[in-house]
């Protein structure tokens, strides 16, 4: 059903939105029509009433394969934000917002990252200072994807010491007073998502937009991080075997020395080697599913998953482009697409480096 509806509605109009900046609208309330961003969150908030970490990852997959990262993106925004509202979100905050948000009628975004940094999450330097029955939030957070659509927001401020002990959680409507936000332009990839830098002065939320308790935030993010990462590495898995079907087909019809590419033996080893880290991808990532349908978070595993699978699709990414060789350097082919699109995966929801550390960490070193 969803790869259906990827081919049908999103892949036909893939460059023309890229081009634009922007695609419309419309495609959130038909892609959450479908139930895309609802797993885990129960059916009175517009959830799917059910988790299966197998569907996640597929519909992360086919998504990869089909549709561009601005997109995935744009519409994604919200899935790394309704996880939070549903575990630490008061009831009103559900019920008013997350059928909004997972019926695509508004965005919703999360904003961790700032302009002082976004890998250490613990020193983050956004402040809200209690002040009766409300919180005052001043700072700024920056990369914010969906950032500049959404309606609503998952914002991580300090509000107690220094470090990870004093971090935490809100829910922030974008028309309230002292918010702001202004477009980041000209990215990389992922062209025609909408990435806003928010600008909190003074702004003054309720205190019961606090999410869980105060000051335990930092944890929250940390867990939601998980499937923000699984997603991603299921993401990654799709761009990567459309790297290899795209590199498939064209070598089969393009003819190279009197024969077609496919039939060099230089090809067939790029061939085989893509395929090789698509299975290893695959093997992976259906390993952590079935842990997590088995009950446990397997967070090593995950951050393996999120570096192993960025290193191997910037592999596939560049051997695609080499193996359609001038053909490939146009924008217009999927490959030029996806070979832009590789870097921010390997940055974005954790980069290789701290991927790389917390999967140290995990093993107890
Ligand atoms: C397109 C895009 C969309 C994004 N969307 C969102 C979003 O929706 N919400 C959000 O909150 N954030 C978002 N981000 C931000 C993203 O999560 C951060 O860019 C990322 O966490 C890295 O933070 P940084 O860019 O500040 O790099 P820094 O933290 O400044 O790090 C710079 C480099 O140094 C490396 N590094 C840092 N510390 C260490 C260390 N201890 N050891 C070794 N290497 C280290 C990093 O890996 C990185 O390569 C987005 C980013 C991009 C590019």
């Amino acid at each position: 059903m969803v790869t259906r509806f990827v081919k049908a509605e999103i892949e036909p109009h893939a460059d023309a939105w890229d081009e634009a900046g922007s695609f419309p609208w419309a495609l959130h309330e038909k892609a959450c029509a479908l139930g895309l961003f609802g797993f885990g969150i129960a059916e009175t908030y517009g959830g799917v009433g059910f988790d299966d970490a197998f569907m996640r990852a597929a519909t992360a997959e086919i998504l990869g394969q089909w549709a561009p990262g601005g997109v995935i993106s744009g519409i994604g925004a919200r899935g790394i934000m309704v996880g939070l509202v549903d575990a630490l979100g008061s009831e009103e905050m559900k019920t008013r917002a997350l059928p909004d948000i997972l019926s695509g009628r508004k965005g919703g975004a999360l904003g961790i990252t700032e302009p002082s940094g976004g890998s250490d999450v613990a020193n983050l330097q956004t402040r809200a200072r209690r002040d009766g029955d409300h919180y005052v939030i001043n700072g700024s957070k920056t990369f914010i994807t969906g950032g500049m659509l959404a309606s609503h927001f998952v914002i991580a401020a300090r509000t107690g010491g220094e470090g990870l002990g004093g971090i935490s959680l809100f829910f922030v409507d974008a028309d309230t007073p002292g918010f702001t936000r202004s477009a980041i332009e000209r990215k990389m990839g992922w062209w025609c998502s909408d990435t806003a830098t928010l600008y909190f002065d003074a702004c003054r939320v309720p205190a019961t937009r606090l999410m869980g308790e105060e000051h335990r935030g930092f944890l929250a993010v940390m867990n939601n991080f998980n499937y923000e990462r699984l997603f991603m590495s299921a993401q990654m898995l799709g761009m990567a075997r459309r790297c290899l079907d795209e590199s498939i087909a064209y070598a089969q019809q393009r003819t190279t020395f009197g024969k077609p590419l496919i039939r060099h033996q230089v090809i067939r080893h790029k061939i085989a080697d893509m395929s090789s880290r698509i299975d290893a991808m695959e093997a992976l990532i259906n390993q952590i599913c079935w842990c997590i349908n088995e009950g446990e978070m397997p967070v090593a595993e995950i951050s393996k998953a999120k570096f192993f699978c960025s290193t191997a699709l910037e592999f596939c990414a560049n051997e695609a482009m080499q193996i359609f060789g001038g053909a490939g350097y146009l924008r217009g082919n999927p490959v030029e697409r996806l070979y832009r699109e590789t870097k921010v995966m390997a940055i974005g929801g954790g980069s290789a480096e701290i991927m790389r550390d917390l999967a140290v960490r995990q093993m107890g070193l």
